[in-house]
């Protein structure tokens, strides 16, 4: 099941520089079954941006369901921005709360009254039938939908959809039932305990949290969540993520990150662990089952979800590899069980019952990695479905099939702890590393040779980065050389660090393909989204790098970066390619001396 977030924040649109990272745009989100059904909930200003996506897709005609858990203006003022309704060969489904005077028709059609609106509902071209819920479970195509009422100021419904295994629950505006549970703290029963069981076991629960407990006593009645509320139900519910949405308007970026820091710290130690993050306009992420089948008999599950109290078994000899691996483990709350040997770990795994298995082998054993021999020593191992990660200096990519994945040394521990994170969750690494290019030892015998590796800033550099940083309008602009394990930064413009490891290098992917690098949205980048310089400072959203050669070896980049997606044209890779092309100028002008 694919979710995107189109809007995140609570009553208002709030765009500016202090909402970039998490959005301004109001609730908005996108689900998508493999079967390539459609449903989006709740039509925020965030409707606008998703209804421009589809517009754009191809030129078929367009079809989904629409559910709108309540009709106060955030949540339906996107309605005639719509451009999907337009088109007559379209088809949409809408479905929203039963009220008790007007028709759902007719309170949709009120904000499009020639007052507010030059088009009116009934003008709009596509086919659109409406549905008047009330608390019940039905099917729209392959997604099995439950509704429940909300404690809000108007008849708000919550949404559990089910689909490809895999469950999302999406709460939001709610208040709780009863205000003691504000602060996360107290007997959960009644209405709650209700809420709770609707929340239960899902893989993504999206709920309000629009409020701090400690801002709630002026909020009472507003009919919105505290964070302690919804961390507190999530974790009772025995859910796996939950992304906490509906921002306040006044909520700054780093007030939103505040929040979610206090929330992870606060459940440090506890288990289950609960992933807890801020939804942010523009973020994706894929649910996969959580229950991993027993091969063979279709109706046995493992019953516990590997998050309730994740197992880690593993064979590492190497002393700095299986330190890495502690301290990630560690970070998640994650129990290793170590094993003295490969033989070993798969002896124990049937009794032990881990939710991964970390097996570290010598480089001559890559090759025979999922042969026959491999296959007979996990044994009953992948038949139960655990996930094996193998530990090498390099990878058998012949096939994939016996093994989850390859942790190619070295890697730091934010990388394995990304890794183990996504063998848990059920979702794919995205972040990719390249560690070396073509011509490696050559290319870095020429870098060296160049003796500008950490020589002082230099004003006929940081020209170039002032330059680029002004052309391309964006808040960060860099000189970047690839050493073997880092990124050094000969100039920067709107950073301040002077390198980063090599692994979480944007510039190395350019370096090694020795071509312009363009990521417009790093959110939906397979090789950047989970990477540490796009999930935590300096949240690069936009990047766009140029290759420098020395000679004929690709020895960096100009780069630009931004905090927003972002396009760019022909045009600007031209320009690109010249500011480049001044940097290699530069370094020319460095006198290259033998080594
Ligand atoms: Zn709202
Ligand atoms: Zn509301």
């Amino acid at each position: 099941m694919y979710v995107r977030f189109w809007g995140t924040r609570g009553s208002l649109p709030t765009p500016g520089p202090d909402t970039l990272r998490f959005g301004g745009n109001t609730s908005c989100v996108e689900v998508r079954t493999t079967a390539d059904t459609l449903i989006i909930i709740d039509c925020g200003s965030g409707l606008h941006g998703l209804g421009q996506a589809l517009a754009g897709s191809d030129g078929t005609p367009l079809s989904g369901h629409i559910l709108i858990s309540h009709t106060h203006w955030d949540h339906i003022q996107g309605f005639p921005f719509f451009d999907p309704f337009y088109p007559s060969e379209n088809e949409w489904d809408i479905y929203a709360p039963k009220g008790l005077g007007q028709s759902l028709q007719d309170t949709l059609a009120g904000q499009m009254q020639y007052t507010y609106f030059p088009v009116r509902l009934d003008q709009m071209g596509a086919r659109i039938r409406y549905h008047e819920l009330v608390e019940d479970d039905f099917q729209i195509d392959d997604v099995r939908v439950r509704t429940r009422y909300l404690n809000h100021t108007a008849l708000t419904l919550g949404f559990r959809l089910t689909a490809d295994d895999t469950t999302l629950v999406y709460a939001s505006d709610h208040e709780p039932f009863s205000r003691n549970l504000a602060s996360g703290k107290g007997k959960i029963q009644g209405q709650d305990r209700r809420h709770c069981d609707f929340l239960a076991m899902a893989d993504l629960v999206i709920h309000d949290a629009q409020f701090t407990f400690n801002e709630y006593p002026c909020k009472i009645g507003w009919g919105h969540s505290t964070v302690e509320y919804a961390v507190a139900m999530s974790r009772e519910a025995k859910v796996a993520r939950l992304a906490l949405t509906h921002h306040d308007p006044l909520r700054t970026d780093a007030a939103i990150e505040e929040i979610v820091g206090i929330a992870r710290n606060e459940q440090n130690d506890r288990l289950p662990t609960l992933d807890i993050f801020a939804a942010a306009e523009g973020q994706s992420l894929t649910l996969r089952p959580q229950e991993r089948r027993v091969a063979g008999n279709a109706a046995t599950t493992l019953n516990t979800p590997s998050l309730a109290s994740p197992l880690l078994l593993m064979a590492v000899s190497d002393p700095s590899t299986a330190n890495k691996i502690r301290e990630a483990a560690q970070a998640d709350g994650i129990t290793i069980f170590e094993a003295g040997s490969i033989t070993e770990a798969l002896n124990t795994a049937q009794s032990v019952q881990p939710s991964l298995v970390i097996l570290e082998i010598e480089s001559d054993e890559v090759d025979a990695v999922e042969d026959h021999t491999w296959t007979h020593r996990l044994g009953k191992l992948p038949a139960l479905d655990i996930p094996i990660l193998i530990v090498a200096d390099k990878e058998n990519a012949a096939r994939q099939a016996v093994v989850e994945g390859w942790l190619i040394k070295p890697f730091s521990s934010a990388y394995v702890r990304t890794r183990i994170r996504a063998c848990l969750l059920r979702t794919v690494c995205r972040w990719e590393r390249v560690l070396t290019s073509r011509n490696e030892e050559q290319r870095l015998a020429i870098l060296h040779g160049l003796r500008i590796l950490d020589t002082p800033r230099e004003e006929r550099f940081d020209r170039i980065t002032r330059l680029a940083a002004s052309i391309f309008n964006v808040p960060m602009a860099l000189i970047i050389l690839v050493d073997r394990e880092r990124q050094w930064f000969k100039s920067t413009y709107g950073l301040d660090e002077s390198e980063t490891s090599r692994e979480v290098s944007f510039c190395t992917h350019a370096v090694a393909s020795e071509k312009v690098l363009v990521v417009p949205d790093t959110f939906q980048d397979p090789r950047f989204a989970d990477n540490p310089l796009v999930t935590e400072a300096p949240r690069i959203r936009f990047y766009a790098g140029c290759p420098i050669f020395a000679g004929a070896n690709c020895i960096g980049t100009v780069c630009v970066l931004d905090n927003r997606p972002r396009e760019v044209d022909t045009d600007m890779i031209g320009l690109l390619h010249d500011l480049a092309a001044l940097a290699e100028i530069e370094l020319q002008k460095t006198q290259p001396t033998k080594n």
